[in-house]
């Protein structure tokens, strides 16, 4: 089907979004056409803003407008335990909860050989790094509880071990091949409780 050149190009912008099939695109060129000019020009900020501003921790590779980011900074939280996850979408699941008071790092990915991502893919070096820390006393591995997830936390239990900082890992309750971003805060809470030693 002929678009205006203008109407096409939104429309493959919006493609390129996940979950967003052609269909969906269209939807939501012609809702934005018709949109007021003010909203559309906050949206286009927002999202350029979001990626200009934005940038990853050097400590522990969440995302954040300062670098080191607000919880590497917050010396009042609990510097023995550091939490690792492989998203930064996972912190803000685990924040939620409000039980949790340690460090985080974010892996930005699961190790996944299908998908020819190995470990130096991820953002592993940094937290050997901060292992030499001798604050660090405990490693929870809170990566997603799927195949990717499981291969990656025992990479890094195995790394680890020769350090003796303890490795935990948080499986209890979660549903198999889920992501934890989607887990509810209960689901998430028994989880990190029951977590068990690698
Ligand atoms: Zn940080």
């Amino acid at each position: 089907m002929y678009y205006p050149e203008p109407i096409s190009k939104l429309i493959d912008s919006f493609t390129k979004l996940p979950g967003i099939g052609p269909k969906t695109a269209v939807r939501l060129a012609f809702f934005v056409l018709n949109m007021k000019e003010e909203d559309v020009l906050d949206f286009a900020k927002a999202l350029v803003s979001a990626k200009r501003e934005l940038t990853h921790c050097h400590i522990c590779g969440n995302i954040t407008d300062q670098d080191p980011c607000f919880i590497c900074q917050d010396q009042s939280r609990d510097q023995s335990v550091i939490c690792v996850v492989q998203d930064p979408k996972d912190v803000i699941a685990m924040e939620k909860m409000r039980e949790y008071n340690g460090l985080y790092h974010i892996l930005n990915g699961a190790i996944s050989p299908i998908d020819g991502i190995g470990p130096e893919d991820i953002n592993v070096p940094s937290l050997l790094d901060r292992l030499k820390d001798e604050r660090v006393t405990e490693l929870i591995l809170a990566t997603n509880p799927n195949v990717e997830g499981e291969a990656t936390a025992m990479y890094i239990s195995r790394l680890v071990k020769p350090s003796g900082i303890k490795t935990t890992r948080i499986a209890h309750g979660l549903p198999m091949g889920g992501d934890l971003e989607y887990a509810d805060e209960v689901t998430l809470s028994k989880a990190l409780e029951g977590r068990r030693e690698l």
